[in-house]
């Protein structure tokens, strides 16, 4: 017997799930919307599309603000819409307190595909729910990868933990930084060093592009080893990305990169999709067990109640929590409701 959400899918979902897959700007936009707004209704949407995800090349692209991901990200935009690709752009800006797209007056030069088909911008700024920024970075990576799109860019802020999570189970991870960085270079070496696959040094025009690339290798060296042991080292790319110096050897670099994930196979390019899966299930897991719990113990005064025992010392919350566990979890039978 179909599900409920299968029977309300092939009722009244069939026309925006059908528009999405034709690529459709509005349908995307609007479910776009729906998912940094939690709308329950776009879950059963995003069922519908899973199984046509997977076919576009994603690059993420992290760094500190004002390093110049964005100038950048313009610049990868023109490159691969001169090759005839289509792409999906996502700007995730967690210290943004807008959402639906309004951080995207700050990205005036981005604006210039606006009018372009071919190109599909987004910001995505929902640190709403649990886990919410990651998972919603992934459901609009599907919606944009459903949409047909070729390549997607996902620019992040900052490395902070979410950032790194986000743009580590791109296929190609880009990291850039600036000349003269050198403590915030330390700082990014404890965080990401480990994921980067292309570093880009931008303002390549500055003071201290030679040093900061030979920081770069240094520490490439201490960690990665050599060429020669059939891993991939990470190559550094000097760019200048308000001049568009740079660009082409940066296309060159994640294409060759794409091409040794694919010669890997299951260490390649299978692992980095494996990874996001992973990562998708496990966000979508978490958030929708914890709204569902927290909705069905507001639904009582048992919440109240828990927190009275805990101010008056009667119980711990390790105790609360296994004993929510055990008599509401079960209960939870139709998970729906937030994304
Ligand atoms: P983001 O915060 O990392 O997205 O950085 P932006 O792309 O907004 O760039 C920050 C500033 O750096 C802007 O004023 C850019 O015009 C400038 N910028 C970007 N690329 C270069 C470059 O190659 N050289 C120089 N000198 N400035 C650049």
């Amino acid at each position: 017997m179909p599900s409920l959400s299968a029977a309300f899918f092939e009722t009244t979902m069939t026309d925006p799930v059908q528009k999405i897959l034709e690529g459709d700007v509005r349908a995307g936009a609007r479910l776009m919307r729906d998912i940094d707004d939690g709308i329950p209704s776009s879950r059963d949407i995003l069922k519908a599309l899973y199984p046509h995800t997977g076919n576009a090349y994603i690059i993420g692209i992290s760094g500190f603000p004002g390093v110049g991901k964005s100038t950048l990200v313009d610049q990868l935009i023109h490159a691969y819409r001169a090759e005839g690709k289509t792409l999906g752009v996502l700007a995730v800006d967690p210290t943004s307190p807008f959402s639906g797209g309004a951080i995207l007056g700050d990205r005036v030069r981005m604006q210039r595909h606006g009018t372009d088909p071919g190109v599909f911008i987004r910001s995505v700024a929902t640190r709403g729910h649990f886990g919410g920024l990651s998972r919603s970075t992934y459901s609009m990576i599907d919606v944009l990868d459903a949409m047909g799109k070729d390549i997607i860019l996902v620019e992040t802020v900052g490395v902070g933990q979410d950032e790194v999570d986000i743009v580590t189970t791109a296929h190609t991870t880009i990291i850039t930084v600036i000349p003269g960085m050198g403590d915030d270079i330390q700082a990014i070496k404890a965080g990401i060093l480990e994921v980067a696959d292309i570093f880009v040094v931008n303002k390549a025009d500055r003071e201290g592009l030679k040093k900061t690339v030979n920081e770069l290798q240094a520490m490439l060296d201490m960690h990665d080893g050599t060429e020669s042991d059939g891993r991939w080292r990470p190559p550094i790319v000097a760019t200048e990305a308000l001049r568009n110096v740079g660009i082409p050897e940066l296309l060159s670099r994640i294409s060759a990169h794409k091409s040794f994930l694919l010669s890997r196979g299951r260490a390649g390019l299978t692992e980095r999709m494996r990874k996001k899966a992973l990562r998708e299930l496990m966000d979508t897991l978490k958030e929708t067990v914890f709204a569902g719990l927290m909705d069905a113990l507001k639904a009582t005064d048992a919440l109240d109640a828990m927190v009275d025992d805990l101010v008056d010392k009667q119980t711990d919350p390790f105790t609360l929590c296994d004993e929510i566990l055990k008599t509401t979890l079960p209960k939870l039978a139709n998970l729906q409701k937030p994304l």
